[in-house]
């Protein structure tokens, strides 16, 4: 019988520890999910002005606000539900995707983007303003945006100045709504951005503008813009807008921006003399548009001659 009740202790002992091991496995993957995205800035607030006033209230023997903060943890309860929704909703997601989740259930954070992305960036939206194609490309820095790339269509692609062109190339798939990057990589397109409610800014702008400016009031990232009616680049942050950049003064605002610290490389200053067809064909050999023109050219000199 003896034996029975350590039997029963050694297996009670084992299911405190495994319930402990769940507990904390639980609470590290919301973190992991919750990680990148606006709900660790709002859990750090919230946990900073709890620790605050329940020192507050500790040190100085405040009992009304105590008392409230003893009485608060119900409402927080139901409150965190209503606040976390979309993470909370993101992580049964994942679960529902099992498969991948199981290969990846604790997805790695990138760095901000970093000088070859601002590079390729800035040559792009040059590109783009001089064809007067609109884009618009969100640069992530702290706050993640993985609440809005699960709302486009995700890439996961190396950052290029062609890939960059090809998605904003007018009626194609891709080429509606904003970019997502983060480090050097193209984390989605077609990404819905919310619009400012800035009334002032609401009156001049139109969406897109309002988006780049959406997206900056709600985070920390930046927004590069270019416009498709006037070919302006324009660069949005906290709120803020800066309207008609040229391509070295857009590379000069997002370097000191992000904080890049690196020199800037020789050929980037000078490098808004590309043609649109050497966007596309980098390796020098010439595309069929200019062999058509070579050829036609040639025809014209050849029949006059
Ligand atoms: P432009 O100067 O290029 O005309 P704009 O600021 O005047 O820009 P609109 O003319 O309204 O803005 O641009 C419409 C385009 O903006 C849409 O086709 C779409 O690509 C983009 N856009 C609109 N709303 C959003 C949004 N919420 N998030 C991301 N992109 C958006
Ligand atoms: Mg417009």
């Amino acid at each position: 019988m003896s034996n029975l009740g350590w039997l029963f202790e050694r297996i009670w002992d084992v299911r405190a520890i495994l319930d402990i091991l769940v507990v904390t496995f639980i609470i590290y993957w919301l973190l992991w999910v919750a990680q990148g995205t606006r709900a660790l800035t709002l859990i750090r607030g919230i946990v900073t002005l709890f620790a605050f006033l329940f020192l507050l209230g500790w040190l100085l023997q405040l009992d009304s606000l105590n008392w409230i903060l003893r009485n608060v943890w119900p409402a927080l309860l139901i409150a965190i539900p209503v606040i976390f929704q979309p993470e909370l909703r993101r992580a049964f997601e994942q679960l529902g995707h099992t498969g991948s989740w199981l290969k990846n259930p604790f997805p790695n954070q990138e760095e901000t983007a970093n000088d070859h992305a601002v590079d390729e960036i800035v040559r792009a939206a040059s590109q783009l303003s001089r064809l007067r194609y609109g884009a618009l490309v969100v640069i992530e820095r702290e706050t993640g945006l993985q609440d809005y790339v699960g709302k486009g269509v995700s890439l996961d692609a190396e950052i290029s100045r062609q890939l960059l062109i090809n998605i904003f190339f007018p009626n194609t798939p891709l080429h509606d709504a904003a970019v997502i990057i983060q480090g050097d990589r193209i984390l989605a397109a077609s990404v819905v951005l919310p619009l400012t409610d800035n009334i002032s800014a609401s009156s001049q702008l139109g969406t897109r503008h309002r988006a780049a400016i959406g997206v900056t009031e709600e985070s920390d990232a930046l927004a590069v813009v270019v416009s498709e009616e006037t070919g302006q680049m324009s660069v949005a942050h906290s709120g803020r807008l800066i309207r008609n950049l040229d391509q070295d003064r857009l590379r000069r605002v997002l370097r000191t921006l992000l904080k890049i610290q690196t020199p800037e490389s020789p050929e980037s200053s000078t490098s808004g003399r590309f043609t649109f067809a050497s966007i596309f064909n980098s390796n020098g050999s010439s595309t069929r548009g200019q062999r058509d023109a070579a050829t036609s050219r040639k025809r014209t000199t050849t029949r006059s001659s």
